[in-house]
């Protein structure tokens, strides 16, 4: 299996090299050249294999230059139930037709942990592969969840190095303790004066600096991304589309066969395009519903086939999902357009150049049989957690609440009963104050973020993730603010 770049410049690569790279050198995203197709009986038989057995299956079809037992190391390492409490993603039926598939039980409490506990195991592998001689170092900017998601992957990880830079006041309470208190000797976090936008902007800039890079490999060092564009980190996501599945089977919520609808709370569009690769791999999936907040531009896209990014940006209480530009749509409109190179460009150029673009009605009609898109504002996401509380005792973050309440809309409109399966994307604890807003309907404004855990504790009795309850009592390592202007200079500083 090779991989080509959705601009269609550059020539094939192998999944190491596309892996170690990141973003192909033509600006492009690397895709796989074709999509192999998972049989009915490949689905029938991961009933009875554990996730990380079910996680090889679906690998290796895609890294066909790691050998099985390579993948076995990997995933075993990356699922280990000390970090993933025994079952990586359970599936949760919490009505008729609904099942909450819960993608946060690894160590950061949010969904990143799946893709980003495999990425380090399957880079480093990666760089021996493609001779890179080089220490890689892997820069994050983030707005709170890839961050520390990233940082507890690469902990400790041999032969790598990680920066990590976040919006000083732009992050929770929480998301800020996660990252400045984590240990590791290849760890450097900084807090950046301004906002994730800044700080995205400045690494963008470093990654596009060639005389730093020239600098760097003097010096034996190669920057990379953990960056969702990653092919490394959309791979491992695909498998828990097919897992659910098996689950929904095995447990006789549905038959096999019998097509179902995903639901995703999507920001960057790297989750949801994984969903849809399960189904062009023969997944049965009728619909993917594509859920958002107020900053509902994929809404729009969905609509009416025009991305336009040229709109105000809400900062909401589903904060991962706050973004105006989802880099992984470009990998669907490579499919969409039949690899269609030229095209992608072009909308691409147009999106960068104009901050939009709009497809041709024939594709726009293939994205409309497939997806469905809606959002949610900020008084539904959280008047539907009290009511799925109180109806079912099931305890959503505000995140799957907006999935939760595009599924009713899409229920409404549609009439459509199916049996769908909501990705849950992050604990309802890494949101503790929106989550007990929504569940007594008074304010959390001013309240210490540990006291807000106890809190939805004593009053649902859902229990608190562990690790959480540990980051109380741990010290601040990072302690540094840095300009948005000074991101380059500290990184020669610590590494030069
Ligand atoms: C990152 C994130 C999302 C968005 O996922 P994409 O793959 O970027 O679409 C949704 N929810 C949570 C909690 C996240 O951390």
């Amino acid at each position: 299996m090779l991989f080509v770049s959705t601009r269609g410049k550059t020539d094939l690569v192998s999944s190491a090299h596309a892996i170690t790279r990141g973003l192909a050198a033509d600006g492009g995203l690397f895709v796989p050249q074709h999509f192999p197709k998972m049989r009915m009986s490949d689905i029938k038989a991961m009933e009875n294999k554990p996730y990380t057995e079910r996680a090889i299956d679906i690998l290796c079809q895609f890294l066909t230059d790691y050998s099985e037992d390579e993948l076995r190391e990997c995933v075993q390492q990356a699922y280990a139930a000390e970090k993933f409490g025994g079952e990586p993603v359970p599936l949760v039926k919490v009505n008729d037709n609904t099942a909450v598939l819960e993608l946060w039980h690894g160590p950061t409490s949010a969904f990143k942990d799946m893709a980003l506990q495999l990425l380090p195991h399957l880079l480093t592998r990666a760089i021996a592969k493609t001779g890179e001689k080089n220490k890689v170092i892997i820069l994050v900017a983030t707005s709170g969840d890839t961050g520390k998601a990233a940082l507890e992957g690469f902990a400790d990880v041999e032969d790598t190095e990680i920066i990590v830079f976040y919006p000083s006041e732009g992050v929770s309470d929480i998301q800020k303790q996660q990252m400045i208190t984590q240990t590791g000797k290849n760890v450097r976090v900084f807090g950046i004066e301004g906002n994730f936008d800044d700080a995205q902007k400045g690494v963008k800039e470093i990654f596009s600096d060639k005389s730093l890079a020239d600098e760097l490999a003097q010096q034996g060092y190669v920057f990379s991304s953990a960056n969702s564009i990653n092919w490394g980190r959309l791979v491992p996501q695909i498998v828990y589309y097919f897992s659910a599945y098996a689950d929904a089977v095995k447990n006789g919520y549905i038959t096999l066969g019998q097509p179902v609808n995903f639901v995703v709370p999507t920001g960057n569009f790297g989750n949801i395009l994984a969903g849809y690769y399960a189904k062009i791999m023969g997944l049965p999936v009728e619909r993917l519903l594509c859920a958002s907040n107020s900053n509902n531009v994929l809404t729009d896209f969905i609509n009416t086939g025009i991305y336009d990014r040229r709109r105000e940006f809400y900062k909401t209480i589903s904060p991962s999902m706050d973004i105006l530009i989802s880099s992984n749509l470009e990998r669907l409109l490579y499919n969409i357009t039949e690899n269609n190179a030229e095209k992608v460009t072009e909308y691409m150029t147009s999106l960068n150049n104009e901050g939009n673009y709009k497809i041709d009605s024939e594709d726009l009609k293939k994205i409309q049989s497939q997806f469905f898109g809606a959002w949610v504002d900020e008084l539904e996401t959280k008047e539907a957690i009290g009511r799925i509380y109180n109806d079912y005792k099931y305890l959503m973050d505000t995140h799957t609440a907006v999935a939760w309440r595009t599924l009713e809309k899409y229920r409404l409109l549609t009439s459509d009963e199916m049996f769908s399966i909501i990705l849950s994307t992050a604990s309802p604890y890494k949101f503790s104050d929106s989550v007990l807003e929504a569940l007594d309907d008074r304010s959390s404004v001013g309240k210490e973020p540990f006291a807000l855990l106890h809190e939805l504790n004593e009053r649902t009795g859902v229990p608190i993730p562990v690790k959480m309850i540990e980051l109380e009592k741990m010290t601040a390592i990072h302690n540094d603010v840095i300009a948005a202007a000074d991101m380059k200079n500290t990184i020669k500083a610590n590494l030069l």
